[in-house]
């Protein structure tokens, strides 16, 4: 039997950020779980006295573990370097490499300990307090690659811990978290969509093992129905993996990884390759004589020798270039078009702009996230910044021009529709399609799900046009074309899986207003910039997305310099689908030389408790 009361909250007693009211829920007479917000804390005192805490991962989701008058904290071995020295461990290597690397789990904000606690590294096996509660750790990696679990008898029943395992009943708190490297079906981090969830998987199967009584998830109701619970996750899990495989692009990359990591997701073994449902491939054609192809740069060759570039990556790009100067294909270079900001689409464009003096175009969207490399944390940045003009519609030699915002891979993302007379048009849509599916891969390139976002506004704007252009990605030698029955098949896929993790994320139910955009968004809350100079002005901005279809209003909870802990109402009515910015102040600190001074915040939905972001942006030299 637990007992529940509330504790009006002595907020400084406790050192929580005011909160209204905390409510404890007593294991026994050393062990409780503090309910703050949507939080529990589970702290304990042992058999010596001392004042304990256990935390699953380094997730900012336990950022309200800093209570006050801990004496240890005990997290997995791998992880204490996070929270033991948050200013260093991870946030140095995070400003010089992390942000424009994409495997490295930088998507999450670590919790920061408070001073006088001592953080200690525990490994599977390890009895805490073994002459009182006996708390047992496992190795549970999944939310993080060494998040862990504990489990204890309490009472005649098994409790347990298990951090970000699971929410409620089946759910996850986001999908973005389990971005990650494949390892067995030799899949990057870049392009492992969800592949944490297979370690989230083992973990859950390991913890139904235990037979648990209750489950205590570091998040959200306590869980009664344990197997129930686990298996309705798995399940989903693996549905959305499984709609993932029908569609994905990565067929065409990678065809002899994707029936591995199908089969290993799917929970059988024995699944073959020709079981796996997937899409009919789409028909291909050939290049016209006047488009060149050199890896990801395309090139325009008018009938009086005049070139129009898209995309560059290495040395070999402009190399390419000179060669066709040379063999007289091209006499010169009068423009260059990006589709979008990763680097094996940007590398050498300032090169070649500077070489032929020509200007760099991209679809106006995108124009921030090129011109400052400190703007955006999203994956595989270059870290150049570039100057770049857009245009509508031009007229270029015999060809028009029509740039188009086109958010496939990612959100910034452009796309270039070429007519010439009497042809069939061609468009180019850098990296968001190939010939098997879609080019979603990667969960913090924000690929938004809502009817009018994303892929389902991609495939309608292809859709509609008329005649249906061939599509040009890049890294697909062969155009190749959707016809209505591909198109029907992708969006059909698409709405499925909104459906499946409608189910998964807790704040998607429909009287929260459907924000499956939530958790597939790794940035719906943010600073920008995201990386700020000593030097440059201290009040940035905090924006706020809101993915649900009706307003929804945020609380803002942060420590400022001197010590003082804030929660605000920041944001208020934010519309559907839209954002809203506030300004914010940062802290005046200066960073020690070649370190960065993080600074983080939490924000949190008024009206929907599971949902919440740690934000953080960083003060450096
Ligand atoms: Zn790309
Ligand atoms: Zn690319």
């Amino acid at each position: 039997m637990f007992y529940r009361f509330l504790i009006l909250c002595g907020i400084a007693a406790i050192g929580l950020i005011n909160c209204a009211w905390a409510e404890e829920i007593r294991l026994n007479d050393h062990l409780t779980v503090l309910r703050v917000h949507d939080h529990n804390i589970v702290q304990g005192q042992d058999a010596n006295g001392t004042v304990f805490h256990l935390l699953c991962d380094f997730r900012r989701d336990g950022h309200l573990a800093g209570t006050p008058g801990i004496e240890f904290c005990y997290i997995g071995k791998n992880e204490a370097q996070y929270v033991a020295d948050p200013l260093g461990a991870y946030w140095n290597y995070h400003a010089e490499k992390g942000r424009f690397e994409e495997v490295a789990g930088t998507s999450l904000v670590p919790v920061a300990a408070p001073k006088g606690t001592v953080i200690v590294g525990i490994v599977d096996g390890d009895v805490l307090d073994p002459n009182r509660n006996k708390i047992h750790v496992i190795d549970t990696p999944g939310i993080t690659r060494g998040s862990v679990s504990y489990y204890a008898d309490i009472d005649g029943k098994r409790i347990v811990f298990c951090g970000n395992l699971i929410y409620g009943d089946g759910g996850l708190v986001n999908l973005y978290d389990l971005q990650d490297v494949m390892p067995v079906p030799k899949i990057g981090g870049y392009h492992g969509y969800m592949a944490r969830g297979l370690k989230v998987i083992e973990s859950l199967e390991k913890i139904k093992a235990l037979k648990p009584d209750k489950l205590i998830p570091a998040r959200g109701p306590i869980i009664e129905n344990p197997q129930e619970s686990i298996d309705k996750l798995i399940g989903r899990l693996r549905a959305v993996y499984e709609n993932y495989v029908d569609v994905s692009a990565l067929w065409w990359y990678f065809p002899d990884s994707m029936p591995l990591a199908a089969r290993l997701f799917s929970g059988n073994e024995n699944l073959e390759a020709d079981a796996i449902r997937r899409m009919p491939q789409a028909k291909l054609h050939e290049n016209p004589p006047w488009f060149l192809e050199h890896a990801t740069t395309r090139v325009i060759v008018s009938e009086n020798k005049a070139a129009f570039v898209i995309d560059s990556v290495g040395d070999g790009s402009v190399k390419f270039l000179d060669k066709l100067i040379e063999d007289g294909t091209i006499r010169k270079v009068e423009g260059i078009f990006i589709t979008h900001y990763h680097w094996d689409h940007t590398a050498k464009v300032p090169a070649i702009a500077e070489k032929f003096q020509c200007p760099v175009y991209c679809d106006e969207n995108m124009a921030p996230i090129l011109e400052s490399r400190d703007y955006y944390h999203m994956p595989c940045r270059d870290a150049q910044e570039f100057k770049t003009q857009d245009f509508k519609t031009m007229k270029w030699n015999e060809f028009t021009l029509t740039s188009c915002f086109f958010p496939g891979q990612t959100l910034y993302h452009g796309a270039l529709f070429i007519e010439k007379e009497g042809e069939r048009p061609i468009f180019v849509i850098g990296d968001s399609f190939t010939p098997t599916g879609i080019d979603d891969y990667c969960l913090w390139n924000r690929n938004f799900p809502g009817d009018n976002e994303g892929y389902l506004y991609c495939l309608e704007k292809i859709r509609k046009m008329e005649p249906r252009p061939l599509l040009v990605n890049q890294h697909v030698i062969p155009p190749f074309e959707f016809d209505d029955e591909r198109i029907d098949y992708m969006v059909a896929a698409l709405k499925a899986r909104r459906e499946i993790l409608a189910t998964i994320f807790p704040y998607a139910a429909p009287e929260f207003g459907n924000g499956v955009g939530f958790g597939v968004d790794s940035i719906w809350a943010r600073f920008e910039p995201y990386y700020v100079s000593a030097e440059s002005d201290r009040t940035i901005r905090l924006i706020v997305r809101n993915h649900a279809d009706k307003p929804l209003s945020f609380y803002v909870d942060w420590t400022t310099e001197d010590g003082q802990q804030h929660s605000e109402l920041l944001f208020s009515d934010v519309p559907p689908y839209g954002e809203q910015t506030q300004p914010f102040k940062l802290p005046q600190w200066k960073p020690e030389p070649g370190t960065v001074s993080p600074v983080t915040a939490t924000v949190r939905c008024r009206e929907i408790p599971s949902l919440e972001k740690g934000v953080e942006t960083m003060i450096g030299h």
